[in-house]
């Protein structure tokens, strides 16, 4: 009798020394701005906190999050620098925000308006910036709204209720590094910036995520803030080796069951496979529950016992059958590996976007953490 396994049944594995090493590859990218590390979404996936302390020790001196929940996550866990949240309603509570030091972007008057009341509660001027809409049309104020806004923003740092730290925007097509459009939104951006000047204002300028900080160094100004290459994925879709990157995330599940089926049998729901010969079957307990895409049916493999093979059969809820043929090396307990780093050939979360049509940050942000067990590897002492 086997004794019990202290390896967890699905496992979201994560390198944090290749988050610090693709922070300092940015670094070197961006050598003259400050970088700010983009850890909404739970850190791509990955874990904000351990990600944030990952990247602070690489070289990152800002974090951004998308949400206050994701913010006040970070300053529980002690995180005290410099850090941006950027999407929020106009009706959100800024107060423990602003009392925590948390830089707001504000995109409205009636925005700017709730973050100053909040100031006034907090007892201390909320750091904002300025967000403008320079041709993305999602967050930010159209260039028409802009002097409304300055108006509102003068009142406001005049009563030291506000303090204005930055004037940035978002890009629509980094991932096209000489796509027209992203000239068209630096001109912009440095227009709001300059109007932002002329209201005696001495913002920093900020506008580059991962695929300009990589490719655009014209675009870097003060800050720059990558996220998906942080974890390794690389913005352009270039293959793994191609760039210094490193994928940080493995995502693996351990054999449940091993056994020999003869020719002819059907495997999973609607029997889309039958095995063409005898053949040996390992059955491994990730499914569309735990984040592989069900879209992924017939068309993955994982590395097992040292080879690709092939899951064979629907993607189940629960789990996949392996096509192990004739088993050799292949044992109840062993790894499969369904996504990882590439380095032993395994799949890429690229692979899989590929695949499916979409994006690898649609994948990583995509595994289950209610089922996959997330560890974390590497972290500095
Ligand atoms: C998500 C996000 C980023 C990071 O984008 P990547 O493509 O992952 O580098 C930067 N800025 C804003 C405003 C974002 O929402």
């Amino acid at each position: 009798m086997q004794s019990p396994s202290s390896v967890p049944r699905a496992e979201a594995l994560v390198d944090l020394a290749a988050v610090r090493h693709n922070v300092a590859v940015l670094r070197e990218a961006a050598p003259a701005a400050q970088l700010m590390a983009v850890v909404k979404a739970d850190g791509y996936g990955h874990g904000a906190v351990e990600v944030a302390r990952a990247a602070l020790a690489g070289g990152a001196s800002w974090l951004g999050v998308c949400t206050l929940e994701e913010a006040a996550h970070l300053r529980a866990a002690g995180i005290t620098a410099p850090l941006l949240s950027w999407l929020h309603l106009p009706d959100d509570d800024f107060t423990d925000a602003v009392a925590a030091g948390v830089d707001l972007s504000v995109p409205s008057r009636a925005h700017l308006a709730a973050v100053t009341a909040a100031a006034s509660r907090a007892g201390r001027p909320a750091r904002v910036h300025l967000k403008a809409d320079t041709g993305m049309s999602r967050g930010g104020a159209q260039p028409a709204a802009w002097p409304g806004l300055l108006d509102d923003a003068e009142k406001a740092a005049a009563d030291g209720r506000v303090e204005v730290v930055a004037v940035w925007s978002h890009l629509a097509n980094a991932d096209t590094p000489d796509h027209p459009s992203l000239d068209a939104q630096a001109a912009r951006l440095t227009a709001a910036w300059e109007a932002a000047r002329e209201r005696g204002f001495a913002p920093i300028r900020h506008l580059a995520n991962a695929a300009a900080t990589l490719t655009r160094p014209d675009l870097h100004f003060d800050l720059v803030r990558p996220g998906i290459a942080v974890y390794g994925l690389d913005p352009l879709g270039r293959p793994v080796g191609e760039t210094a990157l490193r994928p940080a995330m493995t995502l693996r599940a351990r054999v449940a069951l091993v056994k020999r089926v003869p020719a002819g049998e059907g495997v999973s729901y609607g029997h889309e496979w039958t095995a063409p010969r005898d053949t040996t079957l390992a059955l491994v307990p990730l499914g569309y529950a735990d984040g592989v895409p069900r879209r992924l049916s017939g068309r993955m493999r994982v590395l097992l016992g040292g080879a690709l093979r092939p899951v064979v059969g629907r993607v189940s809820m629960d789990q996949v059958v392996v096509d192990c043929e004739d088993g050799t090396g292949v044992r109840e307990g062993d790894t499969a590996v369904f996504f990882g780093p590439g380095a032993n050939g395994e799949p890429t979360a690229q692979d899989w976007a590929d695949e499916l049509g979409t994006i690898h940050y649609e994948i990583v942000t995509g595994v289950h953490l209610r089922r996959v067990t997330r560890t974390h590897i590497g972290a500095a002492e």
